[in-house]
């Protein structure tokens, strides 16, 4: 791994206090830190750069965080790694109780301020795991094999149901329109 002069991303802190400061806080979080998108991953190694800048929005104490960086799936068809960039920014407006959900306008997601320590790597976590696609596949046939394989299965598929194959072809036409 190279040096960094950046710093790292703290793990918590007391978002209201950091809204009194109008703070700013950036820095960078390997990807280890996230144990629910880790196992996501194809790889664990590396890390995204993130910030949260805190301050108030439209009379609500609010955070502006964004996280970019390039993380490792596995594609779900030749089960190769594959690199999935992720440049995402979110608004959070903060809230006592449940009652204000419908109260904080629409452009802003609530977050309900329990205790004195609120988790950073959690914020960031949820982020990450909203932006990964439902299912990890490279944009190109990615493997010989199941290209193969696909069209194998297509051949004998067309074989067994021509009408199936008619229109299959018909809506390959239709699609190549488009
Ligand atoms: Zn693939």
């Amino acid at each position: 791994m190279q040096t960094h002069l950046q710093s790292v991303m703290p793990e918590s802190a007391n978002f209201m206090r950091q809204v009194e400061l109008n703070s700013t806080i950036s820095g960078s979080i390997a990807l280890g830190r996230f144990q629910r998108l880790a196992e996501l991953l194809a790889s664990d190694q590396g890390e995204v750069e993130a910030s949260l800048k805190f301050g108030t929005c439209a009379g609500y104490a609010c955070v502006k965080g964004s996280v970019t960086g390039n993380l490792k799936l596995e594609c779900q068809r030749c089960l190769q790694p594959m690199a999935f960039e992720i440049n995402s920014q979110f608004k959070f407006a903060f809230i006592d109780s449940e009652d204000e959900i419908e109260l904080i306008p629409d452009e802003f997601e609530p977050y309900l301020i329990e205790g004195d320590e609120q988790s950073i790597v959690d914020i960031f976590e949820d982020e990450l795991l909203l932006s990964l696609p439902m299912v990890a596949v490279h944009e190109t046939a990615c493997s010989e094999y199941m290209t193969r394989h696909e069209q194998q299965l297509k051949a004998e598929k067309e074989a067994a149901h021509p009408f199936a194959a008619l229109k299959a072809l018909k809506t390959e036409q239709d699609d190549s329109i488009n």
